[in-house]
Parts: structure tokens; sequence; C-alpha cells
């Protein structure tokens, strides 16, 4: 039988840290191993999995799409992008769409347009200003966004003009800003950061200095979007509307994409010339995006979310009552994290493996959970359990 593992160490870069199973299937929230053990799969493929494993609507629309068109390049029109872009319009306050293929690329592009139109309108302006812990990808671009300096500093020197202000901080944005300053761009909650919330106000407040300054106010909703948060987009709870947003992650149910979605008075600064990909708004990706996203708008999946979440914040909370260790029960929708009085959260992760639930540990002491939007309740009892068991074993030791 082959060694997989050791395929791996040997054939492939050594730059992630993987759990050692093998996923071989999945179905819903379960997946197998390649030695059949099952399961409860509560990191979702990183919020990409929104409608959970082998999705018929996923399956069907990516089967039935490989057989007419896969890829044409956009030197052409093709349908299902347009059938996206319009969905994704008329579901959000944004009124134009580009697509690429990935969160990273997404966030470049969202990058050039705020210079572009700095460009245009402000003198030059391209300064962005962004949150310490904040993730907004990998690529050389969205990693000098990206607020955490140890993904940073290997790679420097990074384009100029970003600058790291502490999160929840109004004040900090302000003092940051000068005539350079073109954009604000955060995650409405940091997702990769440790599954932060801000604070009441503080996404509004951010809107308002934007307003008052001139500048763009970008949305990377990468994680938060799709449902995740309860919403189709988390900006709706904040009763703030970006000029600009990203999007990846779950916008096809499990197929590469990204998304960048701007107001007019922006997006028409993007001309001929300034941008674009190959793959990107290919008629695979796009076709199997409108229908992920029609799904979970017509089976009104986000509120669906929104009432798992609440069962699921419910059971941590019990937890976090009998567990003196579990210190706080924090997020909002399905993107939450469970902190623990230590760091220990890679022995949980493992002791929550081994008894049938995957978690992904977001921070030393925390564990995120991001089941699929269509999450049971009887999965969510079940995790719930597991989870618990296995921070007992973890903090606890029985005697
Ligand atoms: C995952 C993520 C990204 C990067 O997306 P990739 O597809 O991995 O490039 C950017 N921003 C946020 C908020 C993310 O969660």
């Amino acid at each position: 039988m082959t060694d997989w593992v050791a395929d791996e160490k040997q054939y492939v870069f050594q730059n992630y840290g993987r759990q050692p199973i093998v996923l071989e299937r999945g179905e819903g929230t379960r997946v197998w191993d390649s030695e059949g053990k099952e399961y409860l799969d509560f990191v979702g493929g990183l919020a990409v999995n929104v409608l959970g494993h082998a999705s018929p609507v996923v399956a069907d629309a990516l089967a039935a799409q490989s057989r007419e068109l896969i890829h044409t390049s956009n030197l052409f029109y093709t349908t299902p992008m347009i059938q996206l872009a319009k969905l994704l319009v008329e579901n959000s306050c944004l009124d134009r769409v580009f697509f690429c293929n990935s969160g990273t690329e997404a966030i470049e592009a969202c990058i050039k347009l705020a210079r572009r139109w700095g460009f245009d309108t402000r003198d030059g302006a391209y300064e962005i200003i962004a949150t310490e812990n904040g993730f907004h990808g990998r690529t050389i671009g969205a990693l000098a966004a990206t607020g955490t300096a140890r993904y940073r500093e290997p790679f420097e020197p990074l384009p100029a003009g970003f600058h790291h202000v502490p999160w929840n901080s109004i004040d900090a944005i302000k003092a940051a800003t000068n005539e350079k300053t073109v954009a604000v761009l955060i995650e409405p909650i940091q997702g990769e950061g440790g599954v932060n919330m801000p604070a009441p106000g503080y996404l509004q407040g951010i809107r308002e200095w934007c307003d008052e300054k001139k500048l763009l106010l970008i949305f990377d909703e990468i994680q938060t979007g799709i449902g995740r948060t309860g919403t189709l987009w988390a900006y709706e709870q904040e009763g703030v509307e970006p000029d600009i947003m990203a999007l990846a992650k779950g916008l096809a149910g499990g197929v590469p994409i990204g998304a960048m979605l701007a107001r007019e008075e922006i997006a028409k600064h993007l001309v001929p010339g300034d941008h674009g990909t190959t793959f990107g708004a290919n008629p695979l990706a796009t076709a199997t995006g409108f229908a992920t996203l029609s799904h979970i708008i017509d089976t009104k999946l986000p509120a669906q979310a929104a009432r798992a979440s609440q069962r699921l914040v419910a059971r941590l909370r019990s937890i976090e009552d009998r567990l003196p260790d579990v210190t706080e029960v924090r997020g909002r929708g399905l993107l939450l994290a469970v902190q623990f009085s230590r760091d220990c959260s890679v022995e949980v992760v493992a002791a929550a493996r081994m008894r049938g639930l995957l978690v992904n540990n977001v921070r030393p002491n925390a564990v995120r959970m991001m089941p699929p939007l269509n999450v049971s309740d009887d999965e969510i009892d079940r995790a719930s359990d597991i989870l618990e068991d296995a921070i007992r074993s973890v903090l606890a030791p029985a005697k």
C-alpha cells in the first residue's frame, strides 16, 4: 500500500503543517480518511465548503458546465460569468464585479483599483491602512497588507505604502492617515487573526472617517462573506457599506474563484489593459459559483446558518460554564472560536481528531469552527460533545 504521508514528505514542498490523516471522500459535514475513519468536518475547507462535501448543487453544476465549456479566455463573452456578476450585484451594495481565482488575487485587484482611483482622482494617493493581525493573503501585494510581521519579514522588501494599525482603534486609523492615504482595507471580523470581533461602532466610525477624508473603504469579506456570519455579507449586520469588497473562499462551493466588487464611480477607473487574468471568470468556476450562490440565496441559507450558530454557541457556552480553562467563545454565525486559558490548541485539535472531529487551531490558545452553512442540529450536538471531551482530555486529564 502506498505510504501517502511518506511520499508527501519526499515530493511536496514542506510549507504546510498538515494533520496526519489522508482524506479521501466526503458527504455533507462528514469526511472519511484512507483508513475508513469518519470525521465531522468543522474546518469546512477553511470556510470554503459552504454547502458541505459532495453537494449535488456544486457537483451537478460542475459536471454540466464541464461538458459545455471549461475555459475560453476573456477575449470572449461567456454566460456563466455574466449571470454570477448580475447575481452578486443584485444581492449586494456594489455595482460591478471582476473575477479572479483566489482570495489573494481578489485583494491584489482591490489594491490596484484603489491605487488606480487615487492616481486619477486623488493626486496619486496610494497608501493603504490595514490592521494588525489582519489577513489578506500571501502574494507580495496582499502580503504587504497582511498585519502579521512574521509572515511579511522574510519576504521584504515589500511594496511601500502599507500601514498597520491596532484592531478596534479608530484613533489609530486617524493618526495613520495623511494626504497620500487612499484606502482603509479591513476584514469585518478578523478570521485568521483569531476570529476577532469589531467593537460596536468601529466599522461605522471607519466609514465616517473615510467619507470625511475621501478614502475608499475596502472590506475583505473573503472569509466572512457568502452567508458565513448569518447574513449574506457581514457588513449588513454592521450598518456599513464598503466601496470595494473582496470575495473568494465559499463563493463557488469549493471550486477556486475570487471576485472584486466595487461601486460604479470607482470601478470605471479600471480600463482595458489595466488588469486581467487568464483563468479569471472561467465558465467552470463561475457556473459553479452561480449555482452555489443561487442556492444559498433561494433557500435562505444565511438565516439557517444564523439559527445553527445559536445552537452551536449555546453548546459551546455551556462547555465554557463547565470548564474554567475555556475562557471565551466568540465570533458570529458559523465563524466561531473557542479560547483556552493556555496555549493548548494544537493538543485540542489532535484530541478532537482522534475522537472524530476536525477543527482548526487558529491561535496557539484558540480553535476555530467553520462548518458548512447547512450543518444539522445533530452534527452540532455531536461536535460539541466531542470537543468538550477533547478539551477535558487535554486541560483536565482524568486522574
Ligand atoms: C483566506 C483569506 C485570504 C486569502 O485567500 P486565498 O484564497 O488563500 O489567497 C484573504 N483574506 C481573508 C480574510 C482570508 O480569510
